[in-house]
């Protein structure tokens, strides 16, 4: 645990003033967890809530100077533990930092600071015509938050994850130095990537205190179509060909029967078609209904093919809200087991229905039932280990192990341990799983550049 003497609060208190520090016990209290199920709280001695860039600046130039550990938070979604301090410290909180510096409509970019939110952003961009397409299931979350876990979610079929938007990134270095890396335009070849190589770095490189994005055009129409299937397999089997017709989705969700139970339970709402064992969602955009439901018939097709039942588009848009609301539920309604984990291994496309078999299986003999769905369109596979009717001792000595089988298995169909959560304190533990200690090594040495005194959300990804 690291200890803060009182010159450093004294000293960070000029820099930043008196109403940016927070001390209160209580206060400190809210920044000791974030969504993980399960997760462990653990408070920080101290926060920040800089409001601009020159504040952070200060904060880590007084931090490397004490040797105080920093642990950079946006809104506290996240998955992994990133955002909670490994051993007390300072947590710089970007909460202040929420203004949308400038939206360019003709280059189709946009300028944030780092705490401004998804739907903050979406409402803005929407009210211009425009739409920023990286949606994790959680739009509370900071831009800061998911450049720095390289958020994915339910768009990155047609759109990619966090990492294809971003097109520059302004950061402070633990030395207290600011950068600036790429820019409003769409190709560099000049040097090293530095906004691609800090997106996904989950804080440990630096801190991002403004972000360039790249923006699409508001589609006019967005559409759902529900598919049921008899067998998994069919489901997932059926995705290449979806993806080989002449047009792109931006989403297809996968799920079996057994969450969409337990959300209708969540809910208190009658879902349909709850006689089939799993389902495909397709998420088509397009300017006009005619040309979606035109694809939707096709998509259909494909399907029957692979043995689906009739297919379903909702008939208004409140039964459709009702459809993605039941999507986007999934976790809160899983939150009523109290022994519940979350994966995100994520495999290649064509793998996910031989994956899924497999983690049923390894369920099995450790007597804890795994429940998944996920990503069909991009592999990858959310996974809760949930402990019905085991005692709490028997699910804390039996879960480490599953694990590790659940993200051997994964890997070993070439897969990577998280698709879209990212490592934080919570995944650690699995890394060396996936990354031959070569690539560790290499890692380690990229942080020790940018980060020589560790000072930087120590503790996360690796020791
Ligand atoms: C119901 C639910 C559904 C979700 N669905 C998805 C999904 O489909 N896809 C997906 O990808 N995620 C999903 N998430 C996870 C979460 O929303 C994302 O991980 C998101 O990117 C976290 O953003 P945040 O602002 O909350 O970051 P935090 O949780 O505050 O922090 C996450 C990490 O980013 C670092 N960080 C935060 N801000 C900065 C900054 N400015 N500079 C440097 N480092 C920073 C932190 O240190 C930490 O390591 C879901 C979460 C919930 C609760």
């Amino acid at each position: 645990m690291s200890t803060i003497s009182e010159e450093f609060i004294a000293r960070l208190g000029d820099a930043l003033g008196a109403s940016n520090l927070v001390s209160d016990p209580e206060h400190l209290a809210s920044y000791a967890s974030d969504e993980t199920p399960g997760g462990e709280p653990r408070s920080p001695t101290l926060a920040v809530t800089p409001q601009n860039t020159a504040q952070v600046s200060a904060t880590l130039r007084l931090a490397r100077e004490y040797g105080v550990p920093v642990t950079p938070r946006g809104a506290g979604t996240g998955l992994s533990q990133g955002c909670v301090p490994s051993s007390g410290g300072l947590v710089l909180s970007l909460e202040k930092m929420n203004r949308i510096l400038e939206i360019d409509g003709a280059g189709f970019t946009a300028s944030v600071e780092p705490g401004v939110s998804l739907a903050a952003l979406a409402e803005a961009l929407a009210a211009v015509g425009l739409a920023y397409p990286v949606h994790p299931g959680e739009m509370t979350a900071s831009v800061g938050g998911t450049v720095a876990t390289n958020a994915g979610g339910m768009n990155a079929v047609k759109h990619g994850v966090t990492r294809h938007q971003i097109l520059g990134l302004e950061a402070v270095l633990a030395s207290g130095e600011v950068i600036t890396t790429g820019g409003a335009y769409v190709k560099c070849a000049s040097g090293y990537d530095l906004t691609q190589l800090i997106t996904g770095s989950e804080g440990t490189l630096a801190v991002v205190t403004r972000v360039t994005l790249k923006l699409t055009r508001l589609s006019a129409c967005r559409e759902v179509l529900f598919i049921p299937f008899d067998r998994l397999e069919d489901a997932v089997g059926a995705v290449a060909e979806i993806l080989k017709l002449p047009e792109t989705p931006y989403g297809i969700e996968f799920f079996e029967r057994g969450i969409l139970d337990i959300v209708a339970e969540y809910l208190g709402a009658e879902l349909p078609y709850r006689e089939h064992a799993a389902f495909l969602m397709v998420l088509m955009e397009g300017d006009a209904a005619d040309a979606v439901h035109e694809y939707f018939a096709a998509v259909d097709a494909v399907c029957q093919r692979h043995g689906a039942a009739p297919s379903m588009v909702p008939g208004s848009q409140r039964a459709r809200r009702k459809l993605l609301d039941a999507r986007e539920k999934f976790l809160p309604a899983l939150r009523r087991y109290t022994a519940l984990e979350i994966l995100d291994i994520v495999v290649p496309r064509a793998r996910i229905a031989g994956f899924v078999s497999q983690t049923r299986e390894i369920g099995e003999r450790y007597g804890i039932r795994v429940i998944t769905y996920g990503h069909a369109g991009d592999g990858n596979v959310h996974l809760h280990p949930v402990g019905i009717g085991l005692s709490q001792a028997a699910w804390r000595e039996r879960l480490p192990e599953l694990m590790r089988e659940l993200y051997q298995a994964g890997i070993a169909l070439g897969g990577a341990v998280s698709g879209e959560h990212g490592i934080g304190l919570a995944k650690k533990a699995y890394l060396p799983i996936g990354c031959s200690p070569e690539t560790l090594n290499l890692m380690r040495a990229v942080k020790q550049a940018f980060d020589p005194t560790n000072i930087m959300n120590p503790g996360k990804i690796f020791d």
